[in-house]
């Protein structure tokens, strides 16, 4: 009989609150606690993988099995949305400087890759210069236009035209 389980109702996991103990054991003889996650979910958890220790190697559990997957999701994300806030950020800053420095239509393209994707589009001006020193609209995927041949760089144009021409 493994020794008795230390009482850990009341106790909170991340998002899980220890609610009742479990008759199942881990093969090492580990009780199982029931706890409720916030979202009202109730998962089993093995008592070894409730740690508030995050330096651990172990993987702890801090919330039922559906949020938890929502988590590591949302993790990818936020991080992907932090960086690409920024570079969009990056962008309306750099074309802000460039305002009648390049053609209007440029200023009018989707801010990144991302965005123009988000949008259907092919094109995109972050306002920066590729690493020929071109500054130029980029393809999804192909890079800057004017090291493509398609488009002039903006040094190359003449003076934006007057408008309604
Ligand atoms: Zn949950
Ligand atoms: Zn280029």
């Amino acid at each position: 009989m493994p020794s008795k389980p230390r009482n850990r109702i009341g106790e909170i996991y991340g998002r899980l609150t220890v609610i009742r103990p479990s008759d199942k054991r881990t093969k090492s003889g580990n009780a199982y606690w029931w706890c409720r996650c916030s979202c009202g979910n109730e998962r089993e958890v093995p008592s070894d993988k409730l740690s508030h220790n995050t330096a651990r190697r172990k993987p702890t559990v801090q919330a039922c099995e559906d949020c938890s997957r929502e988590m590591q999701v949302e993790a990818v994300y936020r991080k992907n949305d932090r960086d690409e806030m920024e570079r969009r950020e990056e962008a309306i800053a750099n074309r802000a400087d460039l305002k009648g420095d390049v053609p209007d239509r440029w200023l009018k393209l989707p801010l990144t890759d991302a965005h123009a994707r988000e949008l259907g589009q092919t094109l995109f001006f972050r306002g920066n210069h590729c690493l020929r020193g071109h500054l130029a609209p980029y393809r999804i995927n192909g890079g800057c236009l004017a090291c493509a041949g398609q488009s002039p760089s903006a040094k190359d144009l003449p003076s934006t035209k007057p408008k309604g021409s």
